[in-house]
This record gives structure tokens, C-alpha cells and sequence, in this order.
């Protein structure tokens, strides 16, 4: 995701579609917008830097002395002690971050910067040997008996802590022996992880010949991949040509990659006794797999909005039928840059119109100077928003141009700061929402401003262009991560009967994607690897299916603010105040969500079906269609 160091856990994979073209549009860069991160440290030359990484060491060494050995007694410990334990932790992660944070943020402004890079490494080898350190506390947890376990975490004294102890706890029955650990551990490295990076080295050494003009270009994996985005069909065809070309040719190691990784997470499961391929990754996020399973069966059931979007779509670019290198053909060429200052406003005037309450954090956010969002050489790319600690306040970075999404990405990572705010008043364990919630002020922010930007704009075919935008995003954070994950399964399923092979796991694509784009879009031969290269199959099996729950959830929410207005508001703001104390079911249910109910989902997926209507009757309506 983000990042390993306590960013934001977004959605970025699946809302950025690789280079959407923006080559030609009008431009308007916020230049001299740049964070202050004087609240970390004064700089890179700061003393207290040196003194706060000595204290990494210092602190874990200290922690380890007091507390090891003291959590795995007969009978539990007194719960005073533990809670003094996890407070003692608390507040050593609380420092950890400060500095981590700080590394992180420095490097990222300037990744060129020699004494940025050299801190970065210098904290991440001290972080990463402090977490071996303080790791037995955790695991004495672990082994603390089933009874007395659960005596502690009814105990009023650790009350705070109760999720954080639990959540901890579910993956115990699935543990095998320290010995046996520790041996996976080390054949990992050599196995799983060799084989992961194997793929990893595989795909980013891909090179793609072109023809363009006559000539021929060797471009690399995400270039080619920025060609599907092309206003020119001929350009969109010759980029697919190519990918699928260079993927076939290498279709036997990446079939034989994920073939050995399937095999590897199915051994290891019945080793740890999951039920199925897909429980591990359940327990992590804190969801029955009952209410995934009724998600993506409604997800399936709106299959045919999106086929009739694409059958809209073919009309408007004129086309007989919908190739799979048309669908993120762009619709709209003309946009207007919006300057900085004004997406600064509408961002405001957006958050404030939800709540006053919210407008004052976006305001905050921007008049402190947390946001870095001027495009400079050498600055990280993307969009994240940072929020290492309740006691600190987040950062955002991004790459302002301009372009309407860009004002989109700025809203989206608002609400990641809006959540860090409201949820300060949580502990550093109970503060970071679990994966599947991570989204959801983010989300909401990106409905809200995407009204306001659609409202204000005159131009119909800029209105139908920000639509198509805006449907384009939901179908690729909904509907696109429900077929990785139908994939998914097919493909652990068909591992039970045997080797996978380049032709079962091509025959498996093709079904799941079958299934999504009916006869409205036309998939071609080479597209059977389209499977190949993504790397969340992996590197994090399953990982795609919190896209569509965290996306599905908040237009859900949307709909509920927009039928009842000011009484979802206090509940909403509940919620995200919450942080990550308590599991996804537990935070919503006070907003009268139901995850495991089919209808909740409809609920969502309504929104997007309204978002294709009004985007069916622009067309008609501008004689397009
Ligand atoms: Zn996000």
C-alpha cells in the first residue's frame, strides 16, 4: 500500500490509471506550495535527530528489560502491569514515528538528496532492529491461555485496549510452533519471497517494442501501459499489441511463478488451518467472510451497468463495438486548468459544507502549511497523506497540475487528513483505522467536492468528461478488484486439481472478466495474460477485494448523507473519531450498517448506476448518443 511506515493505507493502485494523458492539457503547477515539517525537526542538520535515534536503541533495550518475561506468566499478568506495559510501548512507537515520520517525509521531497537518502536507511535499519527487540511482547500475549486472556481483556483496567487485544489474538489459533515459525521464517526467504521476487525482477526488466511513426520504441512496463490511455485508437492498439506480445513470451516463468506461490500459500494454510485461501486475509481486516461474499454477489448483480456504460461509451467515440484497449479511451480533451488557490477553495468550501467542523481542518491543513503540492524534479510521485501519531498532525504530497483529477486527489487526501484529526483523541495503538475503513473519509471528501466541481462546471462536454472521469474510477475500484478476486479464487481452486498452466489460468481470466464485460466490451486473444503482471496476486493474495468494500461503503454512506443530510452528519463524524478502535462492524453498526445484508451493498452500487444515468442522459441530450 502507501507505505510500510504508518501512511495512510489507501486505494492508491487502483484509482490511478497509469498516465491518462495529460500531456496536452492545460497546465496550472502549484508552484511554491511546500510543507513545513518544523514540528518534526528543524532539518536535516537538527542535534535532536541524532539524540532521537540514539534513543531507538536505548528505549527497546530498556522496554525488553522491564517487560520480558512478565506478560507469559501462570495465570496472566495483573492488569495494571500489562496496560503499563502497552502505555510503555505506546509511547516508544509514539517516538519511533516522529523520527521514522520526519525521515520519510525529508526524503520524499528531494528522493535526489544524498543526506535525505543516508537518514532514511540510517532510521529504517534502527527501526527495523528495535521492532526484534520489542516483538516478544507481542508474542507473550500470544501465549498467554485462552481463559486468562479473555479475564484481561474484560478487565475495566485495559478497557481502552480491548480491540487492540483482540485483534492481536484472532490469528492465534492459526500459529504453529516458535521452532516451526522461525523455520518458515528462514525458508521464506528462499522460497515465497524468492519466487515473489523473482516476479518483481521479471516484470520490471519487461521491454515493449513499439511501432510509433514508423519506428520502433522499447518502452518499459508503465509506459505501455499509459498507451491504453491514448486519445488516438492507434496508439491504444499498438501499446496493447505490445504488452500482450512481451507477456506471452514471458508466460512461462510468470506462469510458473504464480503457480509455486499458489501451491505455497495453499500448503501453508492447511499447515495453519485456515478454512479457505481467502480467511487469513478476513482475520486481518477484521471482516466475515460472509459479508464479502454477499458484496461481490452484488457486485456481480450490477455487472450490467457497467455493460451498458461501456455500450454508451463505444457510441461516443464513435466506435462499432468497444475494444478492450478502448475502455480507458478518454472522452474528454478540453479541461480547464483550475489554479491551485481556487482548488484550495472549492476543497474548503466542500468539507465545511458537510460539516463547519470539518471546513475548519481543511483550513487548518492548508493555512499551516501541512500540504506540499508543488511538482518539483526529484520529489516523490503520487498522492499520500501521512499521519504517523495522534500526537503529531498529518502531511499530505502531491503533484498538483491542475487537471480535475488532480483537485480529486487533493480532496481524496484531505480526508485522510480529516481523519487523522478527528481521531486524535484515540491511543497510537487504537488510532489507524483497520484497511477496509482506512478509505473512508477520503472517499466521502472526493463525493462531496466531485458534486461541487460537476455543479459549477457550464460546459456540457466538460460535464460529461468529468462523469466518465468519475465512473471510470468507480469501475475500476469496484468492479475491476471484484474480477481480480473472482479470479482469485478460480485460480486456488483449479491449483486443487493440479499445476496451473498459461492456458487454465488464461481460460480463468477470461471467465472472470467474461462475466464483467458481457458482450459489450470485445476482449482479444493476447488479453488471456492479462492475469500476469499484477502484482497484488503476488505479493498480497486477496488483497483487491478492501477496494471494493471501501469504496462500495462510502457511496453507500454518500447516499444515506444525501437522503438524510444533517442527521448522518454527528454519527459520521463518530465513526471516523473512532480511529481503529474497533472492528468495521462494531463502528458502523451505529450508522445502521449492515455489511453482512446484500441490500447495504445495493445501496452503493446505486450511486454508480445514478452516476451512468446521468452521464447516459448528458449524451442524449448533447445528441451523442
Ligand atoms: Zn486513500
Amino acid at each position: 500500500m502507501r507505505d510500510r511506515l504508518r501512511l495512510a493505507p489507501g486505494l492508491p493502485e487502483a484509482r490511478n490509471t497509469p498516465g491518462t494523458g495529460d500531456d496536452a492539457r492545460p497546465v496550472a503547477p502549484a508552484t511554491g506550495v511546500t510543507w513545513d515539517l518544523s514540528d518534526l525537526f528543524d532539518g536535516p542538520g537538527d542535534p535532536r535527530i541524532a539524540v532521537a535515534l540514539d534513543s531507538i536503541d536505548e528505549d527497546a533495550k530498556g522496554f525488553a528489560a522491564r517487560f520480558r518475561g512478565t506478560i507469559h506468566v501462570a495465570g496472566g499478568p495483573p492488569a495494571a502491569w500489562f496496560r503499563e506495559g502497552i502505555e510503555s510501548l505506546e509511547a516508544i512507537h509514539e517516538r519511533q514515528w516522529r523520527i521514522g515520520g520526519y525521515a520519510h517525509l525529508n526524503y520524499d521531497q528531494d528522493t535526489r538528496d544524498v543526506v535525505a537518502r543516508d537518514l532514511s536507511q540510517r532510521v529504517e535499519e534502527r527501526l527495523t532492529a528495535a521492532r526484534n527487540e520489542l516483538l516478544f511482547f507481542d508474542l507473550e500475549w500470544m501465549e498467554v491461555a485462552d481463559e486468562d486472556a479473555a479475564t484481561l481483556v474484560a478487565d475495566p483496567e485495559l478497557s481502552a485496549y480491548r480491540h487492540f487485544l483482540e485483534a492481536q489474538r484472532l490469528f492465534r489459533p492459526h500459529r504453529l510452533s516458535e521452532a516451526e515459525e522461525r523455520l518458515a521464517n528462514e525458508k521464506d526467504i528462499t522460497g515465497n519471497s524468492a519466487w515473489a521476487r523473482l516476479h518483481t525482477e521479471t516484470t520490471s526488466a519487461l521491454e515493449f517494442d513499439v511501432d510509433r511513426d514508423g519506428a520502433t520504441e522499447r518502452l518499459n512496463l508503465s509506459r505501455v501501459l499509459a498507451m491504453l490511455h491514448d486519445p488516438d485508437r492507434t496508439v491504444r492498439r499498438s501499446g496493447h499489441d505490445a504488452l500482450y506480445a512481451t507477456l506471452a513470451r514471458s508466460g512461462p516463468v510468470l506462469t510458473y511463478t504464480y503457480d509455486t506461490l499458489v501451491q505455497d500459500k495453499r500448503t501453508m494454510d492447511r499447515l495453519r488451518g485456515h478454512p479457505d485461501p481467502m480467511a487469513s486475509r478476513h482475520l486481518g481486516n477484521e471482516i466475515p467472510s460472509a459479508a464479502v461474499e454477499s458484496m461481490m454477489q452484488a457486485v456481480e448483480g450490477a455487472y450490467p451497468v457497467a455493460q451498458a456504460y461501456f455500450r454508451l461509451k463505444a457510441r461516443l467515440l464513435g466506435l462499432p463495438e468497444l475494444m478492450v484497449y478502448d475502455q480507458y479511451a478518454p472522452l474528454e480533451q478540453r479541461q480547464v486548468a483550475v489554479p491551485w488557490s481556487d482548488a484550495r477553495t472549492l476543497v474548503e468550501e466542500s468539507y465545511a459544507a458537510i460539516d463547519p467542523a470539518f471546513g475548519d481542518v481543511a483550513r487548518e491543513v492548508f493555512a499551516r502549511n501541512w500540504v506540499d503540492a508543488e511538482p518539483r524534479d526529484g520529489k516523490r510521485g503520487g498522492a499520500y497523506c501521512s499521519y504517523p501519531t495522534p500526537k503529531l498532525h498529518p502531511w499530505i504530497l502531491c503533484n498538483y497540475m491542475g487537471t480535475p483529477r488532480d483537485v480529486m486527489t487533493v480532496a481524496h487526501e484531505m480526508g485522510h487528513a480529516l481523519h487523522a484529526m478527528l481521531g486524535r483523541r484515540q491511543t497510537p495503538f487504537n488510532y489507524h483505522s483497520t484497511l477496509p475503513l482506512a478509505e473512508t473519509a477520503s472517499v466521502f471528501g472526493e463525493m462531496v467536492v466531485f458534486d461541487r466541481l460537476l455543479a459549477r462546471e457550464t460546459d456540457p462536454r466538460a460535464r460529461l468528461g468529468l462523469l466518465a472521469g468519475k465512473i471510470e474510477d468507480a469501475f475500476a475500484t469496484v468492479f475491476r478488484q471484484n474480477v481480480l478476486t473472482r479470479f482469485e479464487q478460480s485460480a486456488f481452486a483449479a491449483r486443487a486439481e493440479g499445476r496451473l498452466t498459461g492456458d487454465r489460468l488464461g481460460d480463468l481470466w477470461t471467465a472472470a472478466n467474461r462475466a464483467y464485460y458481457g458482450d459489450a466490451v470485445r476482449l482479444t486473444d493476447g488479453y488471456r495474460w492479462g492475469w500476469s503482471y499484477i502484482p497484488h496476486f503476488i505479493h498480497t493474495p486477496f488483497y483487491c477485494y478492501a477496494y471494493v468494500f471501501g469504496q462500495l461503503l462510502v457511496m453507500s454512506l454518500y447516499r444515506t448523507y444525501k437522503e438524510t443530510g444533517g442527521a448522518f452528519v454527528p454519527k459520521f463524524l463518530d465513526l471516523l473519531a473512532a480511529g481503529g478502535s474497533g472492528t468495521p462492524d462494531t463502528l458502523l453498526r451505529p450508522l445502521g450498517v449492515d455489511i453482512t445484508h446484500p441490500s447495504f451493498w445495493a445501496k452503493g452500487l446505486a450511486e454508480i448506476e445514478a452516476l451512468v444515468a446521468q452521464a447516459t442522459d448528458l449524451a442524449e441530450a448533447l445528441g451523442d448518443a
